[in-house]
């Protein structure tokens, strides 16, 4: 009879790969080769992570990109020797601070493969820097690098909430994109309106289009020759001047000897409601060039509904408790909020909840 055992060991057993079981086996003939110095990237700014060479995906916060960006070094760099078709699985551990650039982020690898007709397994804990850095696309940035100029501008001084909603609209759009470029490199108030400089000259234009699209109005665009690459090819700048239209949504205007109020603009087109007939139509914005603005939503005041006879309503305003009358046919109930806009010398019944 022969007895089988581990020449290192000199454990007997039934399981031998050649002369060693498995365990010398594994200790012997496995490598689980890794550099020395294992390194991930992680950008301080934008959260992105190299990933064999590229900067990639935005991860939701620091902790998360840390352990990818290890995750991805470990595995860029992974070699198993001595094992025939080896899988390796990769556990996070945990993470610490090294310094104020530096993370050292643990993981444990499971190694599991065959060997001499036997499958054996292994793990080992490994541990990755993890630097933070800044990706080309926040270097760009820090260096206000930028492609185009956003140009927001209207044809009276934009109000602070104007302002504000078409700069969270811009902001809201550079943010959702991914795109290396896509950054507001910085941001200027002026008197007239608000400058963006941004990275991608084609998402600016992207924006412009898309603030047209909702609001209305009109873009040009100019460009400007700045210098040449180091491949020779003119290097441009582009100006997208978007420009909100004459007329805003809410608006009361006179238009010829109708009076009426802006319903919406999109598209170069604007929707309007004839305040005298009630009856609602569109025209393309560029008609709007003699309109003279009468008032806008802003000026309005809050009103109740107090009686309905027939077509005849009668409204109470909040401000002085006056009461007015319109002979208007429109299904009103007492009890109703509408809004009254004074000007030159009358008062309008805007746009009811059943017209808006
Ligand atoms: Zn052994
Ligand atoms: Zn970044």
């Amino acid at each position: 009879m022969t007895r089988r055992f581990c020449v290192r060991c000199g454990r007997r057993g039934e399981k031998l790969i050649g002369a060693l079981c498995p365990e010398c086996y594994v200790e012997r003939e496995v490598k689980v080769e890794l550099p020395r110095q294992l390194r991930g990237y992680v950008c301080r700014e934008c959260r992105a992570m190299l990933k064999r060479g590229r900067w990639e995906r935005r991860a939701e916060s620091l902790e998360e990109a840390v352990e990818e960006a290890g995750f991805s070094a470990i595995e860029e760099n992974l070699r198993v020797r001595g094992l025939s078709q080896p899988e390796v699985g990769i556990a996070f551990l945990e993470a610490r601070r090294s310094s104020p650039r530096d993370y050292t982020a643990r993981y444990r690898l499971e190694v599991r493969g065959g060997a001499g007709g036997e499958e054996v397994e292994l793990s080992r804990e490994v541990e990755a820097g993890v630097r933070l850095t800044l990706c080309e696309s926040c270097q760009r940035r820090a260096s206000r690098y930028y492609e185009a100029v956003l140009q927001i501008r209207a044809h009276a001084p934009l109000t602070k909430e104007e302002r504000e909603e078409l700069s969270r609209l811009v902001r809201s759009e550079v943010e959702r994109r991914s795109e290396d470029k896509a950054f507001i490199s910085s941001y200027e108030e002026r008197r007239e309106g608000v400058d963006f400089y941004l990275g991608s000259a084609k998402l600016a234009k992207k924006i412009a289009n898309l603030l047209v699209a909702r609001y209305g109005g009109t873009v040009t665009t100019s460009t400007k020759l700045v210098g040449v690459d180091e491949s020779g090819r003119n290097v441009l700048r582009y100006t997208f001047a978007y420009r909100l239209p004459r007329v805003r949504r809410g608006d009361v205007i006179r238009l010829g000897d109708r009076v009426c109020q802006v319903l919406r603009l999109s598209r170069g087109s604007v929707s309007l409601l004839d305040l005298a007939t009630r009856r609602s139509f569109s025209l393309p914005e560029k008609k709007l060039a003699k309109a003279e603005l009468l008032g806008s939503a802003e000026d309005a005041v809050r009103a109740m509904v107090t009686e309905v006879v027939k077509d005849r309503i009668q409204v109470l305003e909040f401000r002085d408790y006056k009461t007015f009358y319109f002979d208007i046919p429109l299904p009103l109930r007492v009890g109703d909020e509408v809004r009254l806009l004074k000007a030159e010398g009358r008062v309008y019944l805007l746009a009811t909840h059943l017209e808006e």
